[in-house]
């Protein structure tokens, strides 16, 4: 599976539109973390909404999207780099929760209700920006929409989706925004009640739609699409990170690490584990500020 992201123009290029196909990335987020499926859902659903909102800018160093709502599943955060590489992680992605009354995923009952939607974003000088709103539902789609109306003041319809297969891996992912442009607001009222209409894009995209099609769908028309971004599952953990992150400890939190042959660090987003000697830490410890 090759993912990317477009977009394209559409009512003389007053809507706006970026989509994004995610499959192949969900499911790596998912393997990662041997996530459950309410979890892979919630993080291919927010690895959706951080690819799109990267294609605001011209090329940020890193976009950032978390949710962190009351519910089970604990913090949810998704990162994209220039480039398209995308990462995730949610603090307890094993949790199971039965499905809701419609047969969907209950993403909204993971995440919570009660929290905040926040976006962080780094420019390559290393200038940051962040943003954020209250969660609404924490389905993540409405709460994407919320933060394009209430912190980027661009009024937006949005759907983000992933479907969760019968073996309980990720079987399609992707997500859609249309958005008016200033000077055209009274647009986006009727694409916004098509897109609501639109049957769930994950089930689409899995039988064989592009996600292209989906939005031709929703704007009643074909579109000048422009030329397909990458986008694709990878993580940025190192040894020569892990050390840095351990050489940033004060003393006594390096010492509490310290176990009789070494220490190991684990990466939060995939798993991978980096030792270091009791020589290195030594070392550090060397160095370490009080
Ligand atoms: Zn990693």
């Amino acid at each position: 599976m090759t993912d990317y992201r477009r977009k394209a123009t559409a009512a003389h290029g007053t809507l706006r539109i970026i989509a994004a196909d995610m499959a192949g990335t969900a499911l790596e987020i998912q393997r990662a973390h041997q996530a459950a499926p309410v979890a892979a859902a919630a993080m291919g659903r927010l690895a959706a909404a951080a690819a799109i909102l990267a294609s605001d800018f011209k090329n940020p160093a890193l976009m950032i999207v978390e949710v962190e709502g009351d519910g089970p599943l604990g913090r949810v955060v998704a990162e994209v780099r220039s480039g398209g590489k995308v990462r995730a992680r949610a603090d307890h992605p094993q949790i199971v929760l039965p499905l809701r009354p419609d047969g969907k995923l209950a993403v909204g009952q993971a995440v919570g209700s009660q929290g905040v939607f926040k976006v962080t974003r780094e420019d390559p000088s290393g200038a940051l920006y962040q943003g954020q709103v209250a969660l609404v539902s924490g389905e993540i789609g409405v709460d994407f929409a919320q933060y394009y109306t209430l912190s980027e003041q661009i009024p937006s319809a949005v759907a983000v989706g992933v479907l969760v297969g019968t073996g309980g891996e990720v079987a399609a992912a992707g997500g859609l925004v249309i958005q008016a442009l200033p000077g055209s607001q009274e647009y986006i009222e009727p694409v916004i009640a098509r897109l609501g209409r639109l049957e769930r894009i994950s089930h689409r995209l899995a039988g064989g739609e592009s996600i292209e099609q989906l939005a031709e769908d929703v704007i009643g028309g074909p579109l000048d699409w422009f030329a397909k971004e990458p986008i694709y599952y990878g993580c940025e953990c190192s040894q020569t990170r892990s050390l840095e992150i351990l050489s940033s400890l004060p003393r006594a939190e390096l010492e509490a690490l310290i176990e009789d042959e070494g220490a190991e660090v684990v990466c939060h987003y995939c798993h991978s584990a980096y030792r270091f000697s009791l020589k290195q830490l030594e070392q550090l410890l060397i160095q370490a500020a009080d």
